[in-house]
């Protein structure tokens, strides 16, 4: 797409913004791959703010691959716990204690090692590869793709007829084999920075001068937009005890989904990790509580239950209204690997944000 000099200068412009302009971020303080590794997984589906205060926490319990592979994985979730995508941090353990076992605790540094990890895909693969060790592989992320189309004018659906692998061609043939580290983060950078899904700044874009849709005017419509998945609504009840002291009862994280289909089941929902005991609500959920409370609790008779006000959630296109129910008990009922613990701190356990809100709402006056 680029003569030589073209994409000698589209290569020097580019690094020369990234080495004045890019952002001062903690992962970007030094390319141990250890840290790489960590800052790549946490950005998944996560912005660059919400990931920063995650990362250092994490990094300060859990220094080195080793100490990683070694922590409880229940300590890991609960550092984790409100970052969401809850897998990733149990990928992130699984790869530490096979990097430690197979690798000697060092991020492998070939393709095909860092691929066969937990939670690598091509990816994360190339991201960790070239900015840990300069290996000469060309990332494509959703920022990287959206500024590349725009580059050559890509119009349609990114994710379809082919054109992922020719944007994967395409971030190949621009790599700069003298810094591929530094090159990727440049063009990601520049895809979160200034050429951003709305409003391109591109009267400050360093390469503005080899793009074709801003040439064509078209910079603000590239790429299509996918079309969106039809939003699920889901209903859950949640029971939350409380004891005169204003403890509370959780139960340990749920099995995995036993099916697999375009619904998600609770214990998904609950991002597999401690919550009060929930219920998927098909009619009356005051009923259906009731019975499954009986079901966890038979010696439990006559119980009031007080609902406390709803809250709303959303995980991925599930749009989930949340119904809390109070019940207030002189003593909390005894659960085999239930916990309690106070109402308002429940820090001590890994919970999901969804758990979060059933606590704050049964916080609340039932009037709000
Ligand atoms: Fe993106 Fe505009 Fe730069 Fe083109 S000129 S790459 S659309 S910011």
């Amino acid at each position: 797409m680029l003569s030589s000099s073209s994409l000698s200068r589209f290569r020097k412009n580019l690094l020369a913004w990234f080495s004045q302009f890019q952002r001062d971020l903690p992962w970007r303080r030094d390319k141990d791959p250890y840290r790489v590794w960590l800052s790549e997984i946490m950005l998944q589906q996560t912005r660059v703010a919400a990931a920063i205060p995650y990362y250092l926490r994490f990094l300060e319990r859990f220094p080195t691959v080793q100490s990683l592979a070694e922590a409880p994985p229940q300590e890991v979730l609960r550092l984790w716990a409100g970052l969401g995508y809850y897998s990733r941090a149990r990928n992130l353990q699984k790869a530490a204690q096979e990097i430690v076992a197979r690798h000697h605790g060092i991020f492998p540094q070939t393709e095909e090692q860092a691929l066969a990890l937990p939670g690598i895909g091509v990816y994360t693969a190339a991201a960790i590869l070239s900015i840990a060790y300069e290996k000469k592989l060309a990332v494509l992320d959703g920022n990287v793709a959206r500024v590349l189309a725009r580059l050559d004018a890509v119009t349609g659906d990114l994710r379809s007829n082919g054109r992922w692998p020719k944007l994967q061609q395409t971030a190949s043939t621009l790599l700069d084999p003298c810094c591929p580290g530094d090159w990727n983060q440049a063009l990601m950078e520049l895809g979160a920075t200034l050429c951003t899904p709305r409003s391109p700044q591109c009267r400050l874009c360093p390469v503005a001068e080899s793009c074709e849709a801003r040439k064509l005017g078209l910079a603000g419509s590239i790429p299509e937009k996918r079309k969106k998945r039809d939003t699920v609504e889901i209903v859950l009840a949640s029971l939350v005890f409380i004891d005169p002291k204003g403890r509370t009862l959780l139960l340990p994280p749920p099995k995995s989904p036993q099916k697999s289909t375009s619904r998600a089941d609770v214990a998904t929902l609950l991002s597999r990790m401690w919550h009060f005991p929930t219920i998927e609500v098909h009619q009356n959920a005051e009923l259906e509580l009731r019975q499954h409370t009986h079901k966890l609790f038979p010696a439990l008779a006559n119980l009031h239950f007080v609902p406390a006000p709803k809250a709303r959630h959303a995980v991925t296109f599930h749009s989930i209204t949340i119904l809390p129910f109070r019940i207030y008990i002189p003593k909390l009922p005894r659960l085999a690997s239930a916990k309690s613990l106070p109402l308002a701190d429940l820090s001590s356990l890994p919970i999901s944000n969804l758990t979060r809100k059933v606590a704050l709402s049964a916080s609340l006056p039932s009037s709000m």
